[in-house]
């Protein structure tokens, strides 16, 4: 792997920056609408979510505040079991809020029926979710999921807060690898 080459490393462009502003835009607007008069706690799943955080976040006009968990699911490899151990609690109480949790993507949706039902055991409101990306034909749970960005098929993407192996979080484009990045 070239380190500098990180354009030889992208098979396909799925959304490009414009693409994604202008779908966050979108989200926000039904947000606002959905929770007009309320005042709502998003919850960013680290690490994926940073940056659908740091862009929803900005494009909502309410009243809004923000916190961060980060979990991680115990499986064999690449695969989400469902069991799910906290590494980074919320520092709020969620006693009678709303609740939105952002996330960058629901694969299985294990990890994010988990998180919702332990968020609605605290004692919230309400706990909905919102997901940039979905792959419908992964999914594995009935978890209700109110805003989504795009269903998406099942193949790995990275971009916008998503990682291989740490790396691509940075790229402003959701895109595929080439081959040779995994090999
Ligand atoms: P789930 O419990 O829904 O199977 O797991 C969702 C998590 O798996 C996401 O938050 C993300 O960290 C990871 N994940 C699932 N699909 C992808 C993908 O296509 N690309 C990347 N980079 N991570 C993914
Ligand atoms: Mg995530
Ligand atoms: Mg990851």
């Amino acid at each position: 792997m070239d380190a500098n080459d990180v354009q030889g490393d992208i098979k396909h462009v799925l959304f490009s920056k414009e693409v994604i502003d202008a779908k966050i835009k979108e989200l926000a607007a039904q947000i606002d609408a959905d929770y007009e008069g309320k005042d709502v706690l998003l919850v960013g799943v680290l690490k994926g979510a940073i940056m659908v955080m740091a862009d929803l976040s900005r494009a909502l006009k309410g009243h809004y505040t923000q916190d961060w968990m980060a979990v991680s699911s115990y499986g064999s490899g690449t695969k989400s079991s469902g069991v799910v151990r906290i590494l980074k609690d919320l520092d709020t109480d969620l006693s009678g809020r709303d609740v939105l949790i952002v996330e960058d993507i629901i694969d299985s949706g294990l990890t994010l029926q988990w998180l919702q039902g332990n968020l609605k055991s605290r004692g919230a409101n309400s706990v909905e979710i919102c997901t940039l990306l979905r792959k419908p034909k992964s999914v594995k749970t009935d978890v209700q999921v109110k805003y989504v960005g795009w269903d998406i098929e099942p193949e790995f993407v990275v971009g916008y807060g998503l990682d291989f192996a740490e790396r691509y979080r940075n790229l402003d484009c959701i895109v595929t690898l080439a081959p040779h990045v995994y090999s």
